[in-house]
C-alpha cells in the first residue's frame, strides 16, 4: 500500500474514552460502536486495498443527533468521515484512525411519494433500488442505475454523482435530484432545493452532488421519479475488432440516436460474464455492444433498425434483438454481473474509472493493451460505452509481493491516459483517495485552491472526510499564497502527502 494518509493526532485518540461518552450521551443505546471487533466491518469500503479501522463509529437515526454529534465533533477538533453503504471504489468512506466515522445506514425511510409532483423524498440510507422498489407498482422508477444499486444508498449517490446503465438518456445522480436536506461540520442544518426546479440564487445543490462527504452530511434527498418507458428493447451486437464497435458508438450518438443505455465489453470480459451467467454472449467477437432503447413501441422498432444498420455499416459480425422481457433482462444479466465474473479470473482485481471522447476509445483500447503488457498484469473492460467511461479491471494478486503496487502504476498510467486523450479522471466512481494524487495531472495549483476555498467556505477547520480529494491539505488561511522561502514550508505541521 503505498497510499499516505494524514498523520493521526494521537491527542485525539488519547481522548476516545471521553469522546466516545461524550456522544453515547446524543446517540443512546447501540449507537456507538467502540469494540475494536465491531469496528472491523466498517475498515474498508469498496476500495478494499486499504484498510484503516475507525477511531469509533456512531449510527444516528435523526437529523438532531447528526447535528449534534457534527456540532460536538466540530467543538473539540474532532474529524468526521460519512459513510453510506461502504461501496464507494475511490477509498472515499475510508476510515481514519482518529475520526468518528459516522454511519448512515439507519436513515432507512421512504419520506413522501407525490406522483403528482413526480418526486419521492427519502432519507439517505435507502438504497438506490429500494426507491424503485416503492414507486415501481404505480409504473415509475428512479432512473440512475449504478450496478450496486441493491446495496448503495441514495446518500452514496448524491456524494459520489453516481451514475449506471440509465444515464446516457436519463442524466446522472445530479440531474435527478431535486432537493437535500445537509447539515454542516458545525452542526447548522440547510437545505437546498425541493420539490421544484430550478431554485434561484447560486447552484448550491449541484455543488453539493458530487462533493465526496467534503462539504457536508445529506440527511434527506428529494429525487425525481420517471414512469417507466412503454418499452424497452435491447440489441446485442459482437464486433470482430474493437474498433468497429468504437465507430458504431461514435456513429450512433452522432445520427442524433441516444439510446437508453450503450454498454461495450472487451474479449476478456466477455468471456467471464458468459461463464458466469450462461446467456448466450458471442465468444468469437473481440467487442460485445449491448444497446438499449426504450420508448414509445413504434419508436423503438425504428430505432432498432437505425443501430442495426449502422452497426453493420462497421463490421458486426452477429447481431440479436430481443424479444421478451426475459430475454432483454438475459443480455444484461452479464453485463450487470461484470465484476464479480470478472473477480473469478484473478484472486483480487482493480477497478478504475476514467472517461476519455469517445471517439478515442480504439486508440485508448490499443494503449491499454501495450501497458498491460508492459506491467504484466492482465486487464478485462466493461464500460458505459455511449458515455465515454471506461470501467479497466486490472488484474492481480494481492497475496503476491509487488503486485498490488504495479496494479496501482498501472491504474494511474491509464487515468493519465485518459486526460492525454482529452478526458477525466473519473466518470462516477469519485476521486476519493484513489484518485487524489492523479488531480494535479488535470487541474493546475490555481484550479485546485479554488476548489479547496470551497471546501473551506462549508468546513473551515477541515475536518470532514479530510485527506480526500485533495492532494494536499492547506490551512484555509494560506490558500492562495503559500511562500516557500529555501525550502521552508510554512505550517510545516500539516501533512502534504
Ligand atoms: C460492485 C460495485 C459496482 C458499482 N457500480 C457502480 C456504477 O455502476 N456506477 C457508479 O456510479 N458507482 C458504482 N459503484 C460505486 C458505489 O456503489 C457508488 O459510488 C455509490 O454511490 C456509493 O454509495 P454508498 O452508499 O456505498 O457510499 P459510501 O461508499 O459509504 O460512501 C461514498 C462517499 O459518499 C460519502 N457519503 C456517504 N453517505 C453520505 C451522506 N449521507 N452525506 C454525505 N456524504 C456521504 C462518503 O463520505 C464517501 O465519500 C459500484 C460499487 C461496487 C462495489
Amino acid at each position: 500500500m503505498t497510499l499516505r494518509m494524514p498523520e493521526p493526532d494521537a491527542g485525539v485518540i488519547g481522548r476516545r474514552a471521553e469522546i466516545a461518552r461524550a456522544l453515547r450521551a446524543i446517540v443512546p443505546g447501540e449507537g456507538v460502536i467502540d469494540h475494536p471487533d465491531e469496528l472491523r466491518p466498517y475498515e474498508s469500503d469498496g476500495l478494499t486495498a486499504y484498510r484503516q479501522a475507525p477511531m469509533l463509529v456512531v449510527l444516528p437515526e435523526t437529523t438532531e443527533q447528526v447535528s449534534a454529534v457534527l456540532a460536538w465533533c466540530h467543538a473539540h477538533g474532532v474529524k468526521v468521515v460519512p459513510r453510506g453503504s461502504g461501496t464507494s471504489l475511490s477509498g472515499g468512506a475510508l476510515p481514519l484512525a482518529d475520526a468518528v466515522l459516522l454511519g448512515m445506514g439507519k436513515f432507512k425511510r421512504v419520506l413522501d411519494i407525490s406522483y403528482e409532483d413526480r418526486i419521492a423524498v427519502v432519507q439517505p440510507g435507502v438504497t438506490n433500488l429500494a426507491i424503485t422498489r416503492a414507486v415501481e407498482e404505480r409504473g415509475f422508477y428512479y432512473a440512475p442505475d449504478p450496478s450496486s444499486q441493491i446495496a448503495c444508498s441514495i446518500g452514496g449517490n448524491v456524494a459520489e454523482n453516481s451514475g449506471g446503465v440509465h444515464c446516457l438518456k436519463y442524466g446522472l445522480t445530479t440531474n435527478n435530484v431535486l432537493g437535500i436536506e445537509m447539515v454542516l461540520m458545525d452542526g447548522e442544518v440547510l437545505r437546498l432545493g425541493g420539490r421544484h426546479l430550478d431554485p434561484a440564487g447560486l447552484d448550491l445543490l449541484g455543488l453539493m452532488v458530487g462533493s465526496e462527504g467534503l462539504l457536508g452530511v445529506v440527511t434527506e434527498v428529494t429525487v425525481r421519479i420517471l414512469p417507466k418507458p412503454e418499452t424497452a428493447r435491447a440489441l446485442l451486437i459482437g464486433f470482430s475488432t474493437v474498433v468497429g464497435a468504437g465507430e458504431c458508438v461514435a456513429e450512433v450518438i452522432g445520427s442524433g440516436i441516444i439510446p437508453a443505455g450503450m454498454e461495450m465489453m472487451d474479449r476478456p470480459a466477455i468471456h467471464a460474464a458468459e461463464a458466469f451467467v450462461q446467456v448466450g454472449y458471442p465468444l468469437d467477437v473481440d467487442a460485445l455492444l449491448i444497446v438499449e432503447l426504450d420508448g414509445p413501441s413504434a419508436e423503438c422498432d425504428h430505432l432498432i433498425e437505425e443501430v442495426e444498420r449502422i452497426a453493420q455499416k462497421h463490421g458486426a459480425v452477429s447481431t440479436r434483438i430481443s424479444r421478451s422481457e426475459e430475454e432483454r433482462a438475459a443480455f444484461w444479466a452479464g453485463r450487470k454481473a461484470a465484476f464479480p465474473a470478472v473477480g473469478r479470473l484473478a484472486p483480487d482485481y482493480y477497478c478504475m474509472d476514467g472517461t476519455i471522447p469517445r471517439r478515442r476509445l480504439p486508440e485508448v483500447l490499443d494503449r491499454m493493451r501495450q501497458l498491460s503488457e508492459h506491467y504484466g498484469l492482465g486487464v478485462a473492460n466493461v464500460f458505459h460505452a455511449g458515455d465515454g467511461n471506461l470501467h479497466p479491471l486490472i488484474l492481480y494478486d494481492a497475496n503476491k509481493p509487488g503486485e498490488l503496487d504495479r496494479a496501482e502504476a498501472f491504474g494511474n498510467d491509464i487515468l493519465r491516459l485518459c486526460v492525454e486523450m482529452g478526458g477525466v479522471l473519473t466518470g462516477e466512481h469519485g476521486v476519493g483517495v484513489e484518485k487524489r494524487d492523479l488531480m494535479p495531472e488535470m487541474y493546475s495549483e490555481v484550479d485546485l485552491a479554488h476548489q479547496q476555498r470551497i471546501k473551506c467556505a462549508f468546513d473551515p477547520e477541515q475536518l470532514l472526510n479530510p485527506g480526500k480529494v485533495f492532494p494536499t491539505l492547506h490551512r484555509c488561511a494560506e490558500l492562495g499564497r503559500m511562500h516557500v522561502h529555501a525550502g521552508n514550508l510554512p505550517f510545516p505541521e500539516l501533512p502534504r502527502f
